[in-house]
């Protein structure tokens, strides 16, 4: 066991998971949460959103050694299942066969690394704590004790800020030096519902898929859970004609329901108490650059990268910079003085491009995935993909299913942007879609790349 202390601020998904990396290293962590411990109470009190993991999500917790125990309680989305305005469902796969992203609940899984990392005799969390400053120049960190208001300081020569989208450990780098910072909150607002199980316990819509409610500037979707149960998430402008703020009392929400989501009011025998119950929570992402300081301060997940999750890769993305940096700091024989500013160099451009791709999949979800010109190019998409498997990944697949860097996946997205730009100005492509024309614009495409 080695003698040296890694700190660790925040016990969200990326902090436990990344306390279970260190641990297996050998080191002295301390986790510092500033939320009750809910190993406790057995239930997790923040959000209850379920989400979407994939393969860089289970790359990360395989590498940790805790694939099979999260595995169990995990449900395979093959693809989204859309529901139309008049009723219709139709489903489109996510990718090949065999290939799904998979709903997990939020808290079941913090829940979950917090046990697991708790297993292990070189962790100690420490619940209830704060942290509330971190002093850059003497390598300590103050917290404060909320049970009894004590402040302590401690000696902090390796510190990792996974305090999420307003970490107070990236507060501090904030006021350094030529350091970039840019935060924008989105015009939706994100607020969750419930679809209760039947008697039964069974599902009351098909459980293998996530469903979406695509409606232009808004959009319903949902994540079926374990206990037969889906999760619902509305997206909506806070403010404008169709919005939060015209929706004030019960009739005002039973009429947006009826209007947009028809069949699913049936399914919400909860969804006046649901929508009063949960907040209208708001939808911040976060860029800022380095992720580091004098290589031993490290902001990690959402503290150094906070999306909108319409690509479903924020705890992916967090996820992902724990196998990266656990492989960069085998490279550098161990020396986090290296790896460190290593890591927050190669990474950020990463960071950055998932933002720009999550708010790219947002337009996508609300309003494209009922629009015929996007069915067609899914459609050409599949059929290139089946033609081409050597020299052509959808970037759904590229994000979704396979580990390559975001940055190349997003100027991938730039360059089948400008290749179906081209395909679907072909003159008669509703009926042309995989005949020889659309072949000799893609081998073009392909030799100009
Ligand atoms: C509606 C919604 C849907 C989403 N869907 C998906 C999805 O499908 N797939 C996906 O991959 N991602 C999704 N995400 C993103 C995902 O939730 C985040 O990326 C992920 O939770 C980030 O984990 P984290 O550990 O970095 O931060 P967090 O989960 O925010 O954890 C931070 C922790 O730090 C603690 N903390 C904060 N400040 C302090 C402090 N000063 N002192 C001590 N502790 C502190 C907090 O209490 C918290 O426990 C979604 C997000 C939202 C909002």
């Amino acid at each position: 066991m080695k003698n040296e202390t890694a700190i660790i601020v925040g016990a969200g998904l990326v902090g436990s998971l990344w306390a279970v990396f260190l641990a297996r290293r050998g080191y002295q962590v301390k986790v510092f949460e500033r939320r009750a411990d809910m190993r406790a109470a057995g239930y997790y009190g923040g959000k209850s959103i379920n989400l979407a993991m994939s393969e860089r999500g289970w790359k990360a917790v395989d590498q940790a050694g805790i694939r099979e125990k999260l595995e169990k309680v995990a449900i395979p989305m093959p693809g989204r299942m859309i529901h139309n305005l008049g009723g219709d469902v139709v489903f489109q796969p996510y990718g090949r066969a065999g290939e799904a992203i998979y709903s997990v609940s939020r808290g079941g899984l913090n829940l979950e690394l917090l046990h697991i990392a708790g297993e292990f005799p070189n962790v100690e969390f420490l619940f209830e704590h704060r942290c509330v400053e971190v002093d850059l120049n003497n390598p300590v960190i103050t917290f404060e004790d909320m049970k009894t208001g004590e402040i302590k300081t401690l000696d902090a020569p390796l510190i990792f800020g996974t305090d999420g989208a307003f970490s107070a450990v990236r507060y501090a780098l904030q006021r350094t030096d030529r350091f970039n910072y840019r935060q924008f909150y989105l015009e939706h607002g994100y607020k969750e519902l419930t679809i209760p199980p039947n008697e039964n316990g069974s599902h009351r819509m098909d459980p293998d898929a996530l469903h979406i409610w695509p409606r232009g500037n808004h959009m319903l979707i949902a994540l079926p859970n374990a206990d037969g149960s889906f999760t619902c998430t509305l997206f909506l402008p806070f403010e404008g004609e169709v919005s939060f703020e015209h929706l004030k009392n019960d009739a005002d929400v039973l009429a947006f329901f009826g209007r947009y989501f028809p069949d699913a009011v049936p399914l919400m025998p909860t969804l006046l108490h649901d929508f009063w119950a949960n907040p209208t929570s708001s939808l911040v992402t976060v860029q800022c650059s380095p992720w580091q300081w004098q290589g031993r301060i490290l902001l990690l997940g959402d503290a150094a990268h906070a999306i909108v999750p319409f690509y479903g890769q924020g705890m992916n993305a967090g996820f992902e910079d724990c196998t990266i940096l656990d492989a960069m700091l085998d490279e550098m024989g161990g020396d986090w003085s290296k790896t460190i500013p290593a890591f927050a160099q190669k990474r950020v451009a990463d960071g950055h491009a998932i933002a720009e791709l999550a708010q790219r999949n947002f337009i996508e979800m609300r309003d494209l995935v009922a629009d015929p010109k996007f069915l067609l190019r899914k459609k050409i998409t599949a059929d290139l993909y089946a033609k081409f498997p050597k020299e052509f990944l959808p970037v759904y697949s590229m994000v979704t299913f396979s580990n390559t860097p975001y940055h190349v996946a997003m100027h991938e997205d730039d360059a089948q942007n400008a290749l179906f730009r081209e395909i679907l100005a072909i003159p008669d492509i509703e009926n042309k879609w995989d005949g020889p024309e659309v072949e000799r614009v893609f081998r073009d495409w392909l030799t100009k790349k």
